[in-house]
């Protein structure tokens, strides 16, 4: 296949130094998509930043045609600039890249050869290392994908970026999920096509400093629990069957106990208590259910999307 035009995505928040330093990386990848007749196209997504990111982006645009801006009232957070920057590329190939160079714009014509020649729709990156990263941030991430992958049905890989290149195709699809809790890791996984995955070490951000406490990554993790499982929703149920399996065995002793004239009194209290307990429990997760299903109607999901058809 033969692409004309890659729309580079830099979602940006208070990335003043990193952004000029990117660009002159980005840059040095124009000899070969040049020879390769692909146009670049940047757009840089200035989520709300309160430093001079701006300023800077404009700066290059004065140089550079190719150079765009959306630049955001406030900041709404990197899944926002996603979209908003898939929204407005005209490429007939995307590439998403953060500002801060973790994701090296080396990998670029790797990525564009294994589209264009091995026909892969989408090629994503995968860190195999996480050092240079706190311990404790490492081992809660280990556990997030290790739950996502028992509770949820859509394939979201440890370690995966959102340094990824796309084909139309694939961006297309993206934004035919209009769901307003947007996770975009698990979107990827959710839209299938065919995908090669790149393996690379764990590279430190260039300038500036992450902008994801612990608690917004972990607020994060929860966003993508309840957007890529109802699996939750089930615990009422299950709490419920268990309450009423316990009244159901205090019935039995008691039972044993009042044929063999032993006293019983005090087991009376507890076996109500877990049983009307566990009808409860058992009735919340019947309501919890169904809202499990309108929950997913509300997302208005595409029910499929077809790659190829005659
Ligand atoms: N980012 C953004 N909005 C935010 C937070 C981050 O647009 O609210 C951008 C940020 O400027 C960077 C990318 O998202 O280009 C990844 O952020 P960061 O490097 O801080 O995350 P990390 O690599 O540490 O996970
Ligand atoms: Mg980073």
């Amino acid at each position: 296949m033969t692409y004309t035009k890659l729309s580079i995505i830099v979602p940006c928040y208070n990335e003043e130094e990193s952004v000029p330093l990117f660009y002159a990386e980005a840059i040095k990848q124009d000899a070969f998509f040049g020879s390769k007749g692909v146009e670049l196209e940047f757009i840089f997504v200035n989520d709300g930043s309160r430093d001079k990111t701006v300023e800077v982006v404009k700066s290059l645009r004065e140089k550079d045609e190719r150079v765009h801006l959306i630049s955001f009232s406030r900041n709404f957070g990197k899944e926002a600039a996603i979209l908003a920057g898939f929204e407005k590329a005209s490429g007939d190939l995307v590439v998403l890249m953060d500002a801060d160079l973790q994701d090296p714009p080396a990998l670029l014509p790797q990525m564009y050869t294994h589209i264009a020649e091995d026909g892969y729709d989408s090629v994503g990156s995968r860190r195999v290392t996480r050092s240079g990263e706190p311990p404790i941030r490492s081992w809660f991430a280990r556990r997030f994908y290790g739950l996502m992958r028992k509770i949820s049905t859509t394939e979201i890989v440890d370690g995966a970026r959102d340094y990824r290149m796309m084909t139309r195709k694939v961006v297309d699809a993206i934004l035919s999920m209009k769901e307003y809790n947007r996770f975009s890791k698990g979107i990827f996984g959710w839209v299938g096509f065919k995908t090669k995955w790149l393996e690379y070490e764990n590279i430190n951000r260039v300038a500036g400093e992450t902008k994801w406490s612990f608690w917004k990554l972990f607020l994060y993790s929860l966003d993508g629990i309840m957007a890529f499982s109802t699996a939750p929703l089930a615990i009422p149920l299950v709490m419920g069957i268990l309450f009423c399996i316990a009244a159901f065995a205090l019935l039995v002793i008691i039972i044993v106990r009042a044929c063999l004239s032993l006293t019983v009194g005090v087991l009376i209290l507890p076996c109500i208590i877990a049983f009307v307990g566990g009808v409860i429990l058992g009735c919340m997760g019947i309501v919890a259910m169904y809202l499990g299903k309108l929950y997913l109607e509300s997302k208005d999901r595409p029910k499929y999307l077809i790659d190829e058809e005659f």
